[in-house]
């Protein structure tokens, strides 16, 4: 089977932890093992992860010179994060079996997105602090619905895989392929644009490309919840994607976080997916299996 396995933050970050090497790479050892015992069965696998943080923790770094754009800084974590997940396949899978492509993808130049910006990147601020560097920087800030303010940039929906024949070609060849890391490099004309692109809709995205048989999204959450942290809440374990587009319609999936991941599903499924799932990173082999997580169906 075609397999894409889209990694969240917690695949080199757990709460509370600095950003550092050593921290991503013991995480991502663990994520490493998950892919193997699937690579093992036989499948062609895709591997594609988030970059929020990385993303933010550059930005900060060079908030002064501005040195390099966001499109860049984006490629920057492709590189990086993309390097640390080869180095843990090797270990688990032998060396030459993996390689990590910088990945573009096609936005549309007139995105209402790049009016709006929602996309959180880097730490959290005080309320104060925000506003200053609101100021300084011309940063656009948000209140996070985890607590504090993080800064915010456009996010625009994807729409075509710049790299995509040649990642067809090397995981059809049977190479994992580290891909559309942070939700690709935005460009509009052959141009990178200042945004970060959802890693969830991204990943859907080359899923549906690829023609891939499932996309499993693992992330810091068991499951797929209605009535989220409120009375009344449900883990959903199986649900068609119609009854899904219902719950979505519904509210009970806030943007930037499963709102995306959801709607990654539903695309997917909606443009010939025979299934996906969403849940925990550490159950990552039970979810790609069916017995855990939210498994949507057509
Ligand atoms: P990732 O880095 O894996 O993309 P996110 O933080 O973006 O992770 O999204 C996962 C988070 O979504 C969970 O930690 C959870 O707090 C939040 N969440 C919001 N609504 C729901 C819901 N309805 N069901 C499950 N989790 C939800
Ligand atoms: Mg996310």
């Amino acid at each position: 089977m075609k397999v894409v396995i889209a990694l969240g933050g917690n695949a080199f970050n757990k709460p509370g932890e600095p950003i550092n090497q050593d921290a991503h790479l013991k995480n991502i050892e663990a994520a490493a093992k998950i892919i193997q015992r699937i690579v093992q069965e036989g499948h062609q696998v895709v591997v594609t992860h988030g970059n929020g943080p990385q993303v933010g923790y550059f930005a900060e770094l060079q908030r002064d010179s501005q040195a390099f754009k966001l499109d860049a800084i984006n490629a920057l974590t492709q590189g990086l994060l993309g390097y640390l997940i080869v180095s843990a396949l090797d270990k688990a899978l032998g060396r030459g079996r993996s390689a990590a492509l910088v990945t573009r993808v096609e936005v549309d130049c007139s995105d209402p997105a790049f009016k709006t910006p929602t996309k959180y990147i880097g730490p959290i601020y005080s309320e104060e602090e925000a506003k200053k560097l609101g100021v300084m920087y011309g940063w656009q800030f948000k209140q996070d619905p985890r607590g504090g303010w993080r800064r915010v940039v456009p996010s625009p929906t994807p729409l075509r895989i710049v790299e995509i024949d040649i990642i067809k070609r090397l995981a059809d060849a049977g190479y994992v392929v580290v891909a559309a890391g942070g939700g690709g490099i935005p460009v509009c004309e052959n141009t990178g644009v200042e945004g970060v692109v959802d890693k969830d809709l991204a990943s859907s995205l080359l899923a549906i490309e690829w023609k891939a048989d499932l996309l499993i999204i693992l992330t810091d959450v068991d499951g797929v919840y209605l009535n989220f942290k409120k009375p009344g809440q449900r883990k959903l374990d199986a649900v068609r994607v119609d009854e899904l587009e219902k719950y979505y319609a519904e509210g009970h999936f806030p943007p930037g976080s499963m709102g995306p991941k959801v709607l990654a599903a539903i695309n997917f499924i909606r443009n010939g997916g025979k299934r996906a799932a969403i849940g925990a990173l550490e159950e990552g082999y039970e979810v790609f299996k069916g017995v855990r997580g939210t498994q949507i169906i057509p």
